[in-house]
């Protein structure tokens, strides 16, 4: 059966790329009813924190992709690592390198005064020299014996048809001076052990793998499947960083965004099924593939993510956005004890938004009360001639005996038609007294959820 995982490395926040890598490989999982792993590679002590790792967890979590099994943690499978690094060693298929760090940095920039391409070159007099002057206590690292012959191929899902000459790579180091394993062979071992059977990653580790499949090699291991996706771009062409603006997908979470429409936007940043835009999370697992994954960058686009937001806040079930809108409500401390129900005010604003920050401004006067008015609205729409409308409106408001949109659309109309004014001329001054504000939706339908008491006291407060 299928096993794919996600593996990201502790350094910092969950971001944009990591989490599209991870919505693949979590689609191609649950595409092919297979299993989906995440692994903590947190072997770089120095650059992994536990913040990090919470904060992987937490953007997993909040897009919800669920693993069917982990977190695992490299750091807890040291003696694993080390078990197969002794039998490379004893098969002499790695060895222990004592050349010192300086000398390499010297070969090094000789190389590149020279214009080859740095490697590490175990045939070199005084590489020769340094090891045979090491003693019992001499720090080494350990390095894999790369074959020298012959060449590396495999079908990467997306790039296709990749093959790198041996000669080209040279021997890694697998475990540093510290004793600690390296990435490329923690990676090996790991996927090797935990069966998974395709890599979906980052086209920045694409490198690595002819490097990896020499290790799965020597290993005795079955070489998995790859898939490597290229690089998202920021509006400028150059790599997504922080200078775009947002990267963590909790930022996202902080301006406002669903994650569903963060998902469809990552899902079509790279991969595409004909022309369609918007996708369930059933239609992508349906239609997922790797083999429709861009084999080009592709550029991240805030107004796009943004058309789809609005859509996700207008069409999805307004249970699920209202989930995600009361952590915003809580966060501005907007207490909703008192008002309508959320779902209600999504369905009747939620059209207006383009954001949950938004929706939850637009949420705020249904249940706080307010003690100003938007200065430019009240000065417009208020002013003395004003009063006699909202005073004629009170009266009918006050008399009503059932509180309905119907009923609260009647004394608008009837106001107006007593007054012998439009529309504008009581409806307007009627959702600023009543909202605070000078935008709403319809205002019958505003004063019915806001409520008659409020309603009362607000139109009151406009009199005043
Ligand atoms: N830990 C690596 C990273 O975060 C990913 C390695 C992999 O997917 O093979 O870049």
């Amino acid at each position: 059966t299928v096993k794919t995982r996600f593996a990201p490395s502790p350094t910092g926040f969950l971001h944009v790329g990591g989490a599209r890598t991870a919505l693949y490989s979590w689609l191609f999982a649950k595409h092919m009813d297979g299993e989906f792993v995440l692994r903590i590679e947190d072997t770089d002590l120095e650059r992994s924190t536990q913040e990090a790792i919470d904060a992987i967890l937490e953007g997993m979590e909040w897009l919800g992709l669920d693993w069917d099994e982990g977190p695992y943690y490299q750091t807890k499978r040291f003696d694993r690592y080390n078990q197969l690094i002794d039998q490379l060693l004893a098969e002499d298929k790695a060895y222990k390198c004592y050349c010192p760090k300086l000398l390499l940095e010297e070969l090094r920039e000789e190389q590149m005064a020279a214009g080859l391409k740095p490697r590490y070159d175990a045939k070199h007099p005084k590489v020769v020299a340094a090891n045979a002057a090491a003693t019992e206590d001499s720090p080494f690292v350990i390095r894999f014996r790369n074959p020298k012959e012959g060449t590396v191929v495999f079908d990467d899902k997306v790039r296709g048809h990749i093959e790198i000459a041996n000669s080209e790579l040279d021997d890694l180091i697998i475990r540093r001076t510290d004793g600690s394993p390296t990435y490329n062979f923690c990676v090996v071992v790991d996927d090797w052990d935990m069966g998974i059977t395709q890599v979906v990653r980052g086209e920045d580790h694409i490198n690595n793998t002819p490097r990896q499949i020499n290790i799965y090699d020597a290993l005795g291991a079955p070489v998995p499947e790859f898939a490597h996706c290229a690089m998202i771009l920021g509006d400028d062409g150059t790599k997504l960083s922080k200078r775009h603006g947002a990267v963590s997908v909790m930022q996202y979470r902080d301006e406002g965004y669903l994650p569903q429409a963060l998902l469809n936007y990552l899902v079509r940043l790279g991969w595409s099924h004909g022309d369609q835009e918007i996708f369930s999370m059933e239609e992508m697992i349906k239609l997922f593939s790797l083999g429709s994954i861009s084999k080009s960058p592709s550029a991240f686009n805030t107004d796009k993510l943004l058309w789809l937001n609005n859509h996700y806040i207008k069409t999805a079930e307004p249970e699920y956005v209202a989930k995600y809108l009361q952590w915003h409500l809580d966060q501005k401390g907007i207490d909703t004890a008192n008002g309508p129900a959320i779902t209600d005010v999504i369905k009747l604003v939620g059209e207006r938004c383009n954001t949950l920050i938004e929706l939850a401004e637009q949420s705020r006067y249904f249940y706080q009360d307010f003690s100003e008015f938007e200065a430019g609205a009240a000065k417009k729409h208020l002013r003395p001639v004003a009063k006699d409308a909202l005073a004629l409106a009170l009266a009918k408001v006050e008399a009503l005996a059932e509180w309905t949109t119907e009923n609260l659309h009647k004394v608008i109309a009837e106001t107006c038609e007593e007054l012998e004014v439009g529309m504008g001329k009581v409806g307007m001054p009627l959702r600023v007294a009543v909202t605070g504000q000078g935008q709403s939706p319809s205002v019958d339908a505003v004063m019915m959820m806001v409520g008659k008491e409020r309603v009362i006291a607000r139109i009151n407060m406009a009199l005043a």
